[in-house]
């Protein structure tokens, strides 16, 4: 690949920021620690804003305890600028232009502005790295790796590291030992410390410039650094921020992974359970006594409920894994769906003495759903209702039609949910109480099935609950074309 000219782009802030403006503004477009180190160190050597010639910055490493070269930046000098003149003023027209072209379009200049730093300090940056001389800039400072514990203690690094403010060090008196050797005082010295410790330590010179460097240098010297720690803390939070979402996303995908694998290796044993234990309910392989057609009656109920929650996980994971769940939405009679669910729950009801009733007051008009879907919806909001009751308590079923809407509330007088977790119960795998040794039992997906079945048929879902009175949980499904009640 051909390497691209250089080309250098105006260093002229927009006029209208002051300096502290110019400053807040650069740092805060920093989103990775890369771009912090390129934007402090070209604001050193911008020859409209700090002036200095060079910038260097040692990032320490606190676990190994030594010090790396990041980042070495050497503005052009000041002839080359002049040079470069008429090329720049075209440069900065043509960015000046684009500018505002997207004020024109959009409601953000803000985000321009920071657009338009960045593409400031991002030309001219390449600019220096595309350098063939070395002059100002030196690759060989990148590999520089000090111990910061073999450092005697007069080492620049080490007076540095100690000081609380930047240091301006005269020629002759500082140890540079093991720093390049285009390293040279005078130049001042300072560090950036954030909430978490020392981050870094920066040296800057003003050796293409005319004027040596003054005790204002310094002062300018440290304010910046003040800043840049300011922004340094919001960095290091939105890269340990990305970082962790990153490690959650692959904990995530894990998590779905397992689930979609043990669910397919339970579904397989299960299915020939039920299918012997139907082999055997049905008389097929002799005749049973009464007390074992009972107890079969039990494994058959409990390995179809299980069977359920098996595909309940395979599904979750499936539609988490990017699938989609099938459905065919066709006119659906929900009354019928009701009384197709409620024997599949008859096991709970009857230890909890439960008594479930649809209250039918006006003709129900047929929805446009899918007939699976629905009954597993119910299912799930019936078993809660069932779940969280007290005993002896009273689950009704209740049907209001509204405008081209019918609403189907599933209403408990059990435990109720607080105002705050409303939000999460449809997460998967959250539970209000998660002990472990909780009254309720469960895994905490049925609500994430009725969500994804829903999202797939155009249903709607609101929840009313108050702790201690019951909850109702209402679906909202469109009453289907030329429903005949
Ligand atoms: P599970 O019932 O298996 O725990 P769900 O996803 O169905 O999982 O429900 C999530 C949580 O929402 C439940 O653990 C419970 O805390 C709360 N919840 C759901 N339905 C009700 C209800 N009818 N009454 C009280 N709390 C409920």
């Amino acid at each position: 690949m051909s390497a691209t000219p250089a080309r250098f782009p105006s260093l002229d802030y927009p006029r209208e920021l002051n300096l502290l403006e110019q400053v807040h503004t650069a740092l805060g477009s920093a989103a990775r620690l890369e771009d912090f180190y390129i934007i402090t160190c070209s604001m050193l050597v911008d020859p409209n804003t700090f002036g200095f010639s060079r910038a260097f910055l040692l990032r320490f490493d606190e676990r190994s305890h030594t010090y790396t070269g990041k980042i070495a930046l050497g503005s052009a000098t000041r002839q080359e600028h002049e040079r470069n003149r008429e090329e720049l003023a075209q440069e900065d027209q043509r960015i000046r232009e684009l500018v505002e072209e997207i004020q024109r379009q959009s409601p953000e200049p803000v985000a321009v502005q920071q657009l338009l730093d960045l593409r400031y300090h991002g030309l001219w940056i390449q600019a220096l790295q595309g350098r063939q001389d070395g002059e100002n800039l030196d690759e060989a400072f990148r590999q520089v790796t000090l111990d910061a514990q073999q450092l005697p203690g007069n080492h620049l690094i080490s007076r540095t590291a100690a000081s609380p403010h930047a240091l301006l060090m005269p020629a002759g008196e500082c140890n540079i030992e093991g720093l390049p050797s285009f390293i040279e005082c005078p130049l001042v010295s300072g560090r950036l410390v954030t909430k978490r410790g020392l981050h870094a330590i920066v040296i800057a010179d003003r050796k293409f410039e005319a004027t040596p460097l003054s005790g204002e240098n310094l002062v300018h010297f440290q304010w910046l650094l003040n800043h840049a720690a300011v922004t340094l803390d919001n960095v290091e939070l939105v890269s340990e921020l990305t970082r962790t979402t990153e490690r959650l996303k692959e904990v995530d995908r894990m998590k779905t992974n397992f689930l979609s694998i043990v669910s397919h290796e339970l579904r397989t044993p299960l299915t020939s359970i039920i299918g012997f234990v139907h082999l055997l309910t049905e008389g097929r392989v002799g005749d049973l006594t009464p007390p074992q057609a009972d107890l079969l009656k039990r494994v058959s109920h409990h390995s179809s409920h299980l069977q359920n929650m098996v595909n309940d996980l395979l599904e979750i994971a499936e539609v988490e894994a990017g699938g989609m769940i099938n459905v065919t939405l066709k006119p659906v009679d929900p009354l019928s769906v009701v009384l197709q669910v409620l024997p599949k729950l008859e096991l709970r009801r009857s230890m909890k003495k439960v008594e479930v009733q649809p209250v039918v007051e006006q003709a129900i008009p047929q929805v446009k759903a899918d007939a699976t879907a629905l009954d597993r919806t119910l299912f799930h909001l019936l078993d809660n209702a069932l779940k969280f009751s007290k005993p002896g308590g009273r689950v009704t079923i209740t049907f209001n039609t509204e405008g081209s809407n019918l609403h189907i509330a599933v209403n408990d007088e059990g435990i109720g949910i607080p105002d705050a977790e409303l939000k999460r119960i449809f997460e998967h795998f959250y539970q209000v109480d998660f002990r472990l040794e909780r009254a309720f039992g469960g895994m905490g997906i049925g609500l994430t099935v009725v969500r994804l079945l829903l999202e797939a048929t155009g249903g709607h879902i609101t929840v009313k609950s108050a702790p201690g009175k019951g909850s109702s949980f209402i679906l909202t499904y469109p009453v289907a074309e030329n429903s005949a009640p």
